[in-house]
């Protein structure tokens, strides 16, 4: 599969961030992600561009940071966590991302999948994302500022869906897009904690298979923001 790495030397980190990050990888690796291809994109993925300035010292703790709007970047652990789930199976042309975000999650993916289509409901978020992925020469990512609770049906259908905020039902319309054996990874729930699930699309139905407890924010309806 041909990606292209994202331009870290542009963005030169000193030693200590160096060890932070090494420091992340590790405790990533000390909860149980053992996908040694997403670890090394996590590793060589420059968090700190992903969040404001004020708070880029925290960027490789592994915790959820605000990016405005009532909105945060997920905690690497969950990125590394869904992004192992999508993979499980083998490698992924087409990957579906709800919920872009500071983009993070789709940069991560980025490298390693073929082409991640991406769509957000905050249209200034979506363009900062785009900025940043841009600044990487991630090129293989379009956007869609739009409703997430009805995917993106022109450009499908997708090996893979990746939802990054909880939603109260899985939304029909995604189910719909999932590819044969596509597989679709979603937080599902209407309380403070929710359930992740992993569905994939067999012969006949779908196979749901509930997961880790997880905390995000929620999957909004209604008019764009
Ligand atoms: N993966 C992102 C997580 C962002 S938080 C990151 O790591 O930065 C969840 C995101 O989902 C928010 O940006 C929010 O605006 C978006 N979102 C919520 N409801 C949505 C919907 N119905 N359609 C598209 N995006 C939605």
């Amino acid at each position: 599969m041909a990606f292209e790495q994202p331009d870290l030397s542009r963005h030169g980190i000193g030693m200590t961030s160096q060890r932070t990050r090494e420091r992340l990888i590790q405790r990533l690796y000390d909860e149980g992600l053992s996908n040694a291809r997403v670890l090394e994109v996590i590793r060589r993925t420059p968090r700190h561009l992903f969040v404001d300035e004020a708070l880029a010292h925290r960027a490789y703790e592994d915790t959820a940071l605000p990016i405005g709007h009532n909105q945060t970047i997920s905690q690497p652990y969950m990125v590394g966590r869904m992004t192992e789930l999508l993979l499980a199976a083998g490698p992924l042309d087409k990957v579906m991302e709800i919920g872009t975000g500071s983009g993070y999650q789709t940069a991560v993916l980025a490298q390693l999948v073929e082409r991640v289509f991406s769509v957000e409901r905050i249209q200034s978020l979506q363009d900062r994302a785009k900025e940043r992925l841009a600044e990487l020469k991630l090129r293989n990512v379009v956007f869609r500022w739009g409703d997430g609770w009805e995917g993106w049906n022109a450009l499908g259908p997708y090996n893979g869906i990746i939802v990054t905020a909880a939603a109260a039902e899985v939304p029909q319309a995604l189910l719909d897009q999932l590819a044969p054996a596509g597989r679709l990874v979603i937080p599902v729930g209407a309380g403070e904690l929710q359930q992740l699930l992993l569905i994939v699309r067999e012969e006949q139905g779908f196979s749901r298979q509930v997961l880790d407890p997880v905390r995000f924010v929620p999957l909004l309806n209604g008019p764009l923001a």
